[in-house]
């Protein structure tokens, strides 16, 4: 049986028909961070993007191994093969055991992560603790005779791989242009082309991250951890293998070539990519001064933020668009979020509310059968490579109808119960449990704001009632310059931001 749902395949470079190898099982890896400082945007929009990926896999029924890993050796500071562990460097720096950097951080990545609603994953397996299984990956692509051994140092043999299989299939990257563009790098003496890539690093003395092996006191090369762990929990050959698109070359083309150079199998069925996230139109560095980690986003500490922005708007932001959108953060465009995002949680709430038609009403077949259409439309646009988007925008028409029938200019009365019953599940479904959109924690920021209005706003209505109208004029302009405007209204009083 057709899933019916359609995925960009990064190699292919067009949108394949998505069949799993092992239905009802579907394993997917991402590529997780390098756990050497704090969780930025660049973090969360993969975590996110393939977070929605697994939740609607699995509300389809299949059963998904979800395998996120975290990288703590092995990544250079210049990610080829030269320069300092990123991990060792910032523990030189901070005078710390690289192995407390690395617990520090990947607590702040899983608290981040978990803020932003990601689900965890299914295995979380760290470089670090799969040396073992990278030594004799290696071994096997030197027993193929694709990989050499240098002064205790291995490389992938890029040309002799490339007489007999494609290097540069995913990227559309031409070997003999790498030859010749890629940087004179120091530390790579040794290499027998400069598009080689390093399997095992011999460790200097000076270097504190080392383990034993055949060739000697070393340790792994980046891109190695992820072909090792993949196959080791996911099998030769698997489902879904995601990252940001940064990370398309030379990463998971060196992932592929050491697959297909170990075993001579493809290692990945659908290569899924999401795009790069830019701040007020530039490409996020810390040399720009605009890396701003998540957890400034959430407090608002950070020179170029206006005010704080809580996880769940940067999650519905990041939904605002496809993945393989890019995306840039601005003020402006997160306030807009920000309304977007209550206004959708406000419908669910109504709509959760409202009672079902009553069964003698007049059915208005065109609204009827609008309400039902944008309803299949959820599920239509998801099936179409994930395209949350398209999916809020449905839900916003959705909202319209629900705010429609809460305020009485659409009667309850014209839609049919089954049309309602549907409505009601599927507003739920895909906004909670698909998009993983929910009202902010209690404890979190929003949550005190909404909490604070609320007696702020039950302070005047008191004043109002005793005819203290200076107390609620007082009120209202402290809001006012404070940016926040309240709207009376038959149901009570509500506020929203000012721009
Ligand atoms: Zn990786």
């Amino acid at each position: 049986m057709s899933t019916g749902i359609h995925i960009y395949n990064s190699l292919s470079r067009q949108k394949e028909l998505f069949e799993p190898l092992k239905p009802p099982f579907v394993g997917l890896y991402l590529c997780g961070p390098t756990v050497y400082g704090e969780p930025h945007l660049g973090h969360a929009r993969p975590a996110i993007t393939f977070d929605v990926v697994v939740r609607y896999l699995r509300h389809k029924g299949f059963k998904v191994r979800y395998v996120r890993n975290i990288t703590d050796v092995g990544h250079l500071v210049n990610d080829a093969d030269a320069g300092e562990d990123k991990i060792a460097k910032r523990a030189r720096l901070e005078q710390l055991e690289p192995m407390e950097v690395v617990q520090q951080y990947t607590i702040a990545y899983r608290e981040a992560m978990t803020r932003l609603n990601t689900l965890a994953p299914s295995i979380e397996p760290t470089a670090s603790g799969h040396i073992i299984e990278q030594i004799n990956m290696t071994q096997s692509i030197i027993d193929a005779g694709l990989a050499y051994v240098v002064e205790g140092s291995v490389y992938f043999d890029v040309m002799k791989y490339n007489e007999k299989y494609h290097y540069g299939k995913l990227s559309g990257r031409v070997l003999e242009d790498l030859q010749a563009s890629e940087r004179e790098l120091e530390g790579q003496d040794g290499k027998l082309n400069k598009a080689d890539f390093a399997l095992w690093k011999k460790a200097e003395p000076e270097h504190i991250m080392r383990w034993p092996s055949p060739w000697g006191d070393g340790f792994p090369g980046w891109h190695i951890e992820c072909s090792a762990m993949s196959s080791k929990y996911l099998g030769e050959t698997f489902d879904i293998h995601g990252g940001g698109m940064d990370l398309l070359f030379p990463h998971h083309e060196c992932e592929i070539a050491q697959s297909v150079a170990s075993c001579g199998k493809e290692p990945v069925k659908y290569w899924m990519h999401n795009n790069m996230v830019t701040i007020n139109g530039q490409k996020m560095g810390k040399s720009l001064g605009n890396a701003i980690n998540l957890s400034q986003f959430f407090s608002g500490d950070h020179p170029l933020l206006e005010r704080a922005y809580s996880p769940m708007t940067i999650r519905f932001f990041i939904l605002q668009s496809h993945y393989r959108s890019t995306l840039d953060f601005t003020n402006e465009a997160l306030l807009a979020s920000e309304k977007g995002l209550k206004r959708l949680l406000a419908a669910n709430k109504s709509l959760k509310e409202l009672t079902a038609p009553a069964a003698n009403g007049t059915i208005n077949t065109e609204l009827d059968a609008e309400i039902l259409g944008l309803c299949n439309d959820l599920d239509a646009y998801m099936k179409d490579d994930f395209n949350t988007a398209q999916t809020l925008a449905a839900l916003f028409e959705l909202s319209a109808k629900i705010n429609g029938i809460k305020d009485g200019h659409i009667s309850a009365d014209s839609i049919s119960a089954d049309t309602f019953a549907l409505l009601k599940s599927q507003f739920a479904l895909f906004t909670e449990v698909i998009l993983g959109l929910q009202e902010e924690d209690a404890a979190s920021h929003n949550g005190v704001t909404d909490g604070l209005m609320q007696l702020i706003i039950d302070i005047r209505k008191q004043s109002r009632e005793k005819k203290d109208y200076a107390t609620s004029d007082q009120i209202r302009d402290a809001l006012a310059a404070v940016k926040i405007q309240l709207k009376d209204g038959k149901e009570g009083t509500d506020w929203t931001y000012l721009n």
